[in-house]
């Protein structure tokens, strides 16, 4: 056979402005570069505990059992997903967004039933329908999307939910993939019993090490189960050997992961979570404003406008197609961007806003380079009103 011939790794310049991975703080870069020790080294059992620390407060959670999961967030999702769901359960999902529908097939593989709570894509949940799909359904657990990355759709008034489930005896699953660190989320005050995330949103680490928090409640439905998970990796009571009091060996932690995301969490702690969320907010703002002076308008409303992921439609008379522009922003300005899935799939583009890359600097480049990017597709726009309005929103914010 013949020797491959790959030259060394150069990749190119980017802004990760899509719907993630999504920038990477320098700090990050150069603690996963600090060499690895072993797994069961007492300094990386140190490691651990203070990851687990920064998750735990991260998620505003006291829950003891609080890890990153090896793998990314599917990983993270499907570990939740799959030890909360016990054969023959009834398990409630949201059918607004992609993730849902991820959610509905892992329940699937784990022996569950889904069946859905309805909402269009880009609207959130109405608690009238959750409370109604409880009544028809009884369902043991509920998922949804705090942040559904398909939309741009925050769910609002989590306890609103939580409460209903709670009232029936279900427990509550959240998708927190992409709020996590940019967006408010406070597990325990809001009820949420398990809730999964990943790094590479507004953590701004490489995808890898995933959150995960389950409480008391949850934790006992998991240890309880009269048969085990089906996945042997992601079986939360043998995690708990390695990531519980024992230490003891159960798969190796992938340590260079888990040295991204305690300096990620890091991060977020020295900037403060609640000011954290108020950047997002504000940088966000002018980028939804920017958006739409050029006629790209929002999908989600105010109310349930989602900041680390802005979904907009591109002007009717464009007569463009998202690719066409998504290729040009890469291209032509190094700048990544995404478009639509599943419902809104060739309508819409989608604009990331997260964690290291949430700059006013980041978005006022974006809608310029999306304005010049639009005027050499032949779209009849006012290219200046965009990074203008951004400017002005920033300014009066
Ligand atoms: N859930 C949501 C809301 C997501 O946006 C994603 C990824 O984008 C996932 C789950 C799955 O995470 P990953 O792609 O890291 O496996």
């Amino acid at each position: 056979m013949q020797r491959p011939q790959v030259g060394e790794l150069s990749p190119p310049d980017r802004l990760l402005m899509g719907p993630g991975p999504s920038e990477v703080h320098p700090r990050t870069l150069r603690a996963m570069a600090a060499p690895p020790v072993g797994h069961l080294d007492p300094a990386f059992i140190d490691v651990m505990d203070e990851t687990q620390e920064l998750l735990r407060y991260v998620l505003q959670t006291e829950n003891r059992w609080t890890i990153p999961v090896s793998g990314t967030g599917s990983a993270a999702m499907e570990a939740a997903i799959g030890n909360l769901t016990r054969p023959g359960d009834t398990v409630l999902v949201p059918s607004n967004g992609y993730f849902g529908d991820r959610m509905a097939a892992m329940v699937r593989r784990a022996g569950g039933a889904p069946v859905r709570v309805d909402a269009p894509w880009g609207e959130p949940l109405a608690p009238d329908d959750v409370q109604e799909a409880f009544t028809e359904h009884d369902p043991d657990l509920f998922g949804f999307v705090h942040a559904e990355t398909s939309t741009g759709v925050k769910q609002p008034d989590v306890p609103a939910l939580t409460d209903i489930a709670h009232d029936n005896d279900a427990l509550v699953v959240a998708d927190v993939v992409t709020s996590l660190g940019g967006v408010e989320f406070r597990m325990d005050d809001w009820g949420v019993d398990a809730a999964y995330s990943a790094g590479q949103k507004c953590l701004s680490c490489p995808p890898g090490a995933s959150p995960l928090s389950l409480n008391h409640a949850a934790m006992e439905r998991v240890q309880s189960r009269e048969e085990r998970p089906r996945s042997w990796y992601l079986d939360l009571s043998l995690l708990d050997d390695y990531w519980g009091e024992e230490r003891a060996y159960h798969h190796t932690a992938p340590v260079s992961n888990v040295y991204a995301l305690r300096e990620s969490l890091r991060l977020v702690v020295e900037e403060g979570l609640e000011d954290r969320w108020a950047r997002h907010e504000r940088v966000a703002g002018a980028l939804r404003e920017g958006l739409a002076a050029m006629g790209l308008e929002p999908v989600a409303e105010p109310d349930w406008w989602l900041p680390s992921l802005n979904t907009a439609r591109l002007p009717e008379a464009a007569h463009v197609e998202p690719g066409d522009v998504i290729d040009r922003m890469l291209e032509e300005h190094g700048i990544e961007i995404a478009g639509g899935l599943g419902d809104l799939a060739g309508e819409v583009l989608r604009v990331g806003c997260m964690g290291y890359g949430a700059t006013p600097d980041n978005v006022t480049a974006l809608v310029a380079a999306l304005g010049d990017s639009l005027l050499a597709l032949g779209v009849d726009v006012d290219a200046d009103a965009g990074p203008a309005t951004v400017r002005e929103s920033l300014r009066s914010n």
